[in-house]
């Protein structure tokens, strides 16, 4: 721990970062040859560990497939056990896909089974249901019905984004928390095919220890992070201000139940908006870094939204996505 005045100087830290624990970069939607995967439950394992992740989920359509032992010594993966359960959207019939991490037996439902019924069954085998690609199978909002048991859905999934376009489902996402419903994020890469969506889109997960359960426990608690590029380094309530820290970014937001938001961007020319806050902690003027890149941003606290989330945009394009934070109602 730090010099606790220096700490307090710096806010009170939020989510994920106001835990001690380790960091672990989590790849939570695979699939192998037990499904439509290219490569073997053992290949894909060792291919995950020389992308530097820390965890993979394995989660072959509507099966359990058994996690492969480790490859060498060097591999020290932790694998948690999942599956991806094949729905049917109730009004727009499309695919509704829901990940069940975690889960220690198949959890089994009927194809036309409610997500309430799916979320169950999920958690009845100890496990966390995730909507899958939201954006890119067309579900609509106002057919989800009731949500309870649901822990999230995946923002961002690498593959829809390599063969569609439709990865990012921020949008979705918002719709959702705007309606007060405390819905959490993931970041996947649906893996199919090695060089195509892979290593694309992950979850950095606040574990208290590294292990399987604190990793889930993390992720039910929201103590984790999307990405596919910028790291987020720290996010601080100040008395009527929130202070994001990341990796170099063009951009910073601070989004809330739209239209609420405030964008800072990087560079010397960025024009003053309602709301702007001008300064940031350091005293230099917010946006204005050398160089062109944002390592840090202010905000002001934004009022009327009952939640506020982070992206962080960096010079390629590519995101990362804080989990909401709930906000008491403020006068
Ligand atoms: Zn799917
Ligand atoms: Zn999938």
């Amino acid at each position: 721990m730090g010099d606790p005045t220096a700490e307090a100087n710096r806010g009170l830290a939020v989510g994920p970062f106001a835990h001690d624990g380790v960091w672990l970069r989590c790849a939570l939607h695979c699939h192998t040859t037990q499904s439509d995967g290219m490569l073997s439950p053992a290949m894909l394992r060792r291919y995950y560990s020389m992308g530097h992740f820390d965890v993979l989920a394995i989660t072959d359509h509507d099966q359990l497939t058994p996690a492969p032992d480790a490859h060498s010594e060097d591999d020290d993966l932790l694998l948690l056990p999942g599956t991806e359960i094949s729905l049917r959207s109730p009004e727009s019939g499309g695919p509704l896909h829901v990940l069940g991490l975690g889960v220690n037996a198949m959890p089994r439902v009927p194809e036309r089974a409610t997500l309430l019924e799916t979320a169950a069954a999920v958690q009845a085998e100890g496990g966390l249901a995730f909507v899958a690609h939201p954006w890119w199978t067309g579900l609509r909002s106002d057919e989800l019905g009731d949500l309870a048991g649901v822990t999230g859905i995946e923002v961002y999934n690498a593959g829809c984004e390599v063969e569609q376009g439709r990865g990012d489902s921020a949008q979705y996402w918002d719709t959702l928390l705007s309606q007060g419903l405390p819905m959490l994020a993931i970041a996947t890469d649906d893996h199919h095919y090695p060089g195509f969506d892979a290593f694309q889109g992950w979850t950095m997960v606040r574990a208290a220890t590294r292990t399987p359960e604190a990793v889930l426990a993390a992720l039910a608690a929201g103590h984790a992070y999307s990405s596919n590029g910028p790291d987020i380094h720290g996010i601080w309530i100040e008395a009527d201000r929130i202070r994001v820290a990341s990796s170099p970014a063009v951009a910073i937001s601070l989004l809330g139940a739209p239209p609420r938001g405030v964008r800072v961007n990087a560079g010397p020319h960025g024009l003053k908006q309602p709301g702007d806050v001008p300064r940031g902690a350091d005293g230099r003027r917010n946006g204005a870094y050398p160089g062109n890149l944002l390592t840090e941003a202010t905000f002001p606290l934004l009022t009327g939204s009952p939640y506020l989330r982070v992206e962080v945009l960096d010079a390629h394009g590519r995101k990362a996505w804080s989990n909401p934070i709930w906000l008491p109602a403020r006068g």
